[in-house]
This record gives C-alpha cells, structure tokens and sequence, in this order.
C-alpha cells in the first residue's frame, strides 16, 4: 500500500505492515506535501502522486526489496554514567542505578531507515519500539532483568538474532531470604522476648499490687484490730460506767435505807429511851425498896435469928441486882465509846461452866432441870480470852433462861467444830416471836408481849453480849418459838498454835485511844473531804497523819524518807498524774517493806484481783468506817508499839 500524506510519502508492507517512508532515499523534499485524492495507477502499475511539490510517479516494480538484515551490536553500557565493558552479563551490588545501553543496527543501504525493537523483561510490559540508539532506564532497583533488543530495517527486515543483556542487581541484605529468616526469627525472638518481658513486668506489677494489697490488707486489720481493741476499752469504760452507776444507785439505795433505818432507829431509840427511863426507876427502885425497907426491917428486935438472916440474904441479893445493873449500863456506855476493856487469859471451859452450873443450882428456887451438858464428859478445851467477860455472857444468857422458864430445863453446853467452839444456852420457856428475834439484841430492847407478867431487866444484856462475842472474834444467834422455849447459840475462835497473843492482845488491851500512836499514816488521797474524813478518823487513835495530793507526793515522801518506820501508807486508786497502782509500784523500788493499804472507791472483782496482784498489803472499800480502817491498820502496827 502507498500512502500520499502531509509528511510526505510512506510505504506499507501488507505482508507484516511494516511502514517504511520513502521521501528521504526518493529526493523528496521534507516540506512536501501529498494532496488527497491526487493519486492515479497506470495501467502498467504505475502510480502518480500530486503534491505540492509537484507530480510524483512511482514504478513499484522498479524498487527491489532489500531483504539485507541489519548487523545488530551494543555499542555501551553505562551505569550511572559510567561506562562499564560491553557484556552479555552484568551484576550489580544492591543500590539505585540509572543504566544506559547504547546500540547499533548497520543497514548499509538505509542506515537511516534502521529501527529497533526493545524490552527489559522484568521492567516493561510490552516491547518498545525506537529509532534511537541508546534507552536509559533511570530507576533500576535489585531485580533480575533481561535486556533484548532486535533490529529492523527500512524494510522490516529483522536482524539474524536478537541480542541480549542479563542484569542482576543483587537485593540489599534485607530484602534477602536470609535475612527475613533472621528477621523472622530476630521479630519472634523479640515478640517472645517481648511478652515475656510484658509477663515479667505483669508479674512483678502483680506482685508489687499483691505486696500493696496485703500490706493494706495488714494495714486495714492493724486498723480493724486497734478499732476493736478500743471498742473493747470502750465498752470496758462503758461497762465500768455501768458498774459505777449501778454502785452509785446501790450505794443512794444504801444510803436511803441507812437514812429510813437510822430514822426509825432514832424514833425507836427515842422510844426506848422513855421506856429505859421508866423501866429504869422502875429496875432500880424495886431493888432498893427491898433494900431500905429490909434494912429498916433488920432494926426490929422482935425478929427471929431466921427472920433476919432472910432479910439480910434478901438485901445482898437486891444490892447485887442493883449491883449487876449498875455494870450493864456502865458496860453499855463504854461499847458505845468503844472502850470496851478485854484482857486475854487461858483457862479450861469446862470448870468454869461446870462452876456456873452449881451456882445456878443454889438459887434454883422454880425447881427447874438445870444441867451443864458436858458434865459427865469434859473435853478439857481450853480458850484464851477474857475470862470475865467468858463469864459475862454466859451469866446473862443463863439468868433471861431462868428469868423466861417457869418449868421444864436450862441447859448449856458446849461443841467443838473446826477451829472454834460452839456454846448454846437452851431453855423451855416463853420463847420470842419471830419479829423479835432480831431486836433483842438492840440495846433497851425488852419484849413487851404477855402483859400479865412483868420481867425485869433493862434490856441491855444481851446487847452487851452481842459486843463481847463479836470482840472475841464469835458470833451469837438465837433459835426460838413463842411458848417452845429458847436456844442462844454462839461461837468463839479455839486458840491455834501460831496465834500470836500480843497481836490481837495489844489492841484489845490497850486503850483504843492510843491504839496508832507511833504511827505515821501517810494518806494519799486528791479529794480534801476524804482526807479531812480520814484524817479525823484516824487522828484520835495517835496516829500521825501525813497529807499527799496524789501518787507522785506519796513518792516524794518516801522518797525523802526511805527508811522511815512504823509508816503505814493509805493509797488511794484513782488520783489525778500518778495513779495509786502506779505511786505504790514506785514506793515499792525504794522501800520493799513500808505497808501499803489500796483505798478504792469501788470494788469489783476484778479491782481486787488488780489490787492482790500489785501486792498491796490490804485494802478497803470506800465508804469507809473507822473500825474498819483501825482494824485494817491494825494488822500491820509493830509488836513494841
Ligand atoms: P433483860 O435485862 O430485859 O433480860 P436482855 O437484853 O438480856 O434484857 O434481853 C432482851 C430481851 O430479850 C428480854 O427482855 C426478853 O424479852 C428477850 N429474851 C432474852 N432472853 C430470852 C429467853 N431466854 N427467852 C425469852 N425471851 C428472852
């Protein structure tokens, strides 16, 4: 096919449509121009071209085919602009190249006319075609490439054989297998490293938490266990504040009654003085009426021997009546100052009572049955008292039998129990009524019951009985029915081998009132008016008395003072600084021996087993009486004092 065209004139080979332009070889100037439709084939196969050059006529038979392939070489390699040798093979390190491969097709006919056909397999898709003779490739990374080139001539014809030119530009290190092998192994050793770094970490955190944890758990039950221990302290306090309320409302109770009784004592003792009074005169009056007028009697000379021996038995038995009552009374009023003398002697009972019995049986004018029960068989016990006093009881409670027996028995004894003896006076008279049971040991007290016989008596005697047994260390009680007669029963402590005679001796014998004298009293005590209370108490008994605050002045005392003697401290508990547990723990480092007595306001079991445990000497419980605080003191005044 020819073709005439603005760029002039070309030829298509149908064969392999190959296009070859023909004005270059032809004279056919470049500026020519080829009009449509200005064409014409000849008969003889020509062809006519109009142009603007002019007419064209062509004689395809006339134009041989140059079927001469090009000579096909590479001229240059270069690498980044750098020239390398010409070779089949090139092999690059890892890197950016720019490669440029410079060729040439010799067509000795067309040289002009020669083109080239190009791929780098591994770069391009499709073949390029070209008529120059050099192609740079200008971002070449590692790959492996194959460079073919082919060329053609003006007539397509292609060159023997295509050349081709292997480039291998080596993979950096990381993009080897190797290395990704490495990397794997390198990432997963990492990733390992990694999360068990992040175990450890989550360990140790969890440790650190847990540590945490069970130091606030330690925390939070130190709190927990302190909380309860002063929750437990409280509701000791309160407890104590319970128990001190519940002592005060006792001890107002107490106090009430104290008051109601001592009231109704007062309006009885009022009543019983009026009817000491009367029965008084009435006591002292018929004695002494028998006595003048037997006395006036005894001058009548008409009198018998007989007659007058009577009179006079009558009045020595009427003065000693009077004689007995006179001492009743003189015996009540030293119990009532506490002056109550008792000496200490031995003696054997049973002679002394036996004694008793042959007394009574003299005077036995009712024709009782009076017998001293142990007669027959004396136990020869002894006891280690007052004698006077043994007797004394024993005399009173035999004259109310006789007095209250009309007939039946009096009869007394004894029994030995433990470490005591047990005496009881038994009668068959008139008995007492329950209600009276109790208050015939009052003193004046007498039991106005049958109006039809009159008893005398000035009601003392037993009162002075209670105080003698109860000053022997004894008690007394009675066992009776109305019209069953009466039981007096009372006991008195047996001598035992190590009870030292002085001890108990010396504060009986002795006259109360000097009974601390000698004696230094320091009273530790914070409030005034349980000092003055005490002070006064103990002050009439000789003692000298030392005043301390609180604990840390009763320290101080003896502290300046620390061999002092015959000292006797009364501590007080509670006191403000220093308590007296704590002054007594204090005095007991600088003198072992000084005897301390605790004072304690209230006393609960548990403040006692407190006080014996500080091993305090003693102690007392507010309120306190000053029979209590004497007998207390007592215990531990020195044998010479
Ligand atoms: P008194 O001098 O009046 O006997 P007491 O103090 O000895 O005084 O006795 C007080 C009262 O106790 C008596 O008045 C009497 O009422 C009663 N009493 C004492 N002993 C007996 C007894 N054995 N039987 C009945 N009553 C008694």
């Amino acid at each position: 096919i020819w073709v005439g065209h603005r760029g002039g004139l070309s030829r298509i080979n149908t064969a392999n449509f190959f296009v070859k332009p023909i004005q270059q070889y032809a004279g056919i100037k470049s500026s020519c121009e080829f009009n449509a439709n200005a064409v014409f084939k000849s008969d003889n196969d020509r062809i006519f071209f109009g142009s603007s050059e002019g007419l064209w006529v062509y004689d395809p038979s006339r134009i041989k085919s140059a079927a001469v392939p090009p000579a096909l070489n590479i001229t240059s390699i270069s690498v980044n602009d750098e020239k390398l040798p010409v070779s089949r093979k090139l092999v690059l390190p890892p890197g950016n190249y720019k490669i440029k491969i410079e060729f040439l097709g010799i067509n000795l006919k067309e040289p002009a006319l020669v083109s080239y056909q190009y791929q780098l397999l591994g770069y391009d898709r499709s073949p390029e075609n070209t008529r120059s003779t050099s192609v740079v490739f200008p971002h070449m990374v590692d790959g492996k490439y194959t460079f073919i080139l082919q060329a053609y001539s003006g007539d397509g014809v292609a060159a023997k054989s295509p050349l081709a030119v292997t480039i291998i530009i080596k993979k950096p290190v990381w993009k080897q297998l190797w290395f990704y092998i490495l990397g794997i192994i390198l990432l997963t050793g990492l990733l390992v490293a990694y999360i068990k770094r992040r175990d450890y970490l989550h360990l140790k955190e969890r440790k650190i938490l847990e540590e945490k944890v069970r130091e606030r758990t330690q925390e939070i039950s130190e709190k927990n266990a302190l909380l309860e221990k002063r929750q437990k302290k409280i509701s000791q306090q309160n407890s104590e504040l319970e128990r001190y309320r519940n002592y005060l409302e006792d001890l107002v109770n107490e106090r009430t009654k104290e008051l109601l009784e001592a009231k109704n004592r007062a309006e009885e003792s009022d009543r019983l003085k009026t009817a000491f009074l009367n029965n008084l005169s009435h006591e002292i009056r018929t004695p002494l009426n028998a006595i003048c007028g037997f006395s006036d009697l005894l001058g009548d000379e008409k009198l018998t021997k007989e007659e007058r021996l009577e009179f006079i038995k009558t009045v020595g038995s009427n003065a000693d009546s009077l004689l007995l009552l006179f001492n009743e009374i003189l015996d009540i009023s030293r119990i009532e100052a506490g002056q109550l003398d008792m000496s200490k002697e031995k003696f054997v009972v049973d002679a002394v009572l036996a004694d008793l019995e042959t007394r009574y049986k003299v005077n036995n004018t009712k024709k009782l049955e009076f017998e001293f029960v142990n007669k027959t068989q004396p136990s020869g016990m002894e006891l280690h008292c007052d004698k006077k006093r043994f007797l004394q009881i024993f005399n009173n409670l035999l004259s109310n039998a006789y007095k209250f027996t009309e007939s039946g028995f009096v009869k007394f004894g004894y029994k030995i129990s433990d470490q005591s003896a047990h005496f009881f006076v038994s009668d068959t008279g008139i008995g007492i009524d329950k209600p009276e049971i109790d208050k015939i040991f009052n003193p004046f007290y007498k039991v106005e019951g049958d109006q039809s016989k009159l008893y005398r008596g000035a009601g003392v005697g037993l009162t002075s009985v209670k105080k003698i047994v109860e000053l022997m260390s004894g008690e007394i009680w009675v066992e009776s029915f109305p019209d069953r007669g009466a039981t007096f029963h009372f006991t008195l402590p047996l001598p035992t081998e190590n009870s030292t005679d002085e001890a108990s001796g010396n504060l009986k014998t002795k006259k109360n009132k000097d009974i601390l004298k000698g004696i230094t009293l320091l009273v530790a005590e914070d409030d005034p008016d349980n000092y003055t209370l005490i002070s006064r108490m103990l002050e009439r008994y000789g003692a000298e008395i030392k005043p301390a605050n609180n604990g840390q002045e009763a320290i101080d005392f003896i502290r300046a003072n620390p061999d002092i003697e015959n000292c006797v401290i009364l501590m007080d508990i509670k006191m403000p600084n220093v308590d007296g547990i704590e002054a007594h723990r204090q005095i007991r480092e600088i003198n072992a021996n000084i005897p301390v007595i605790a004072v304690t306001a209230y006393a609960s079991s548990e403040d006692i087993r407190r006080i014996r445990d500080e091993k305090f000497e003693d102690y007392v419980t507010k309120p306190v009486s000053a029979q209590t605080l004497l007998q207390v003191i007592t215990k531990f005044v020195k044998k010479d004092l």
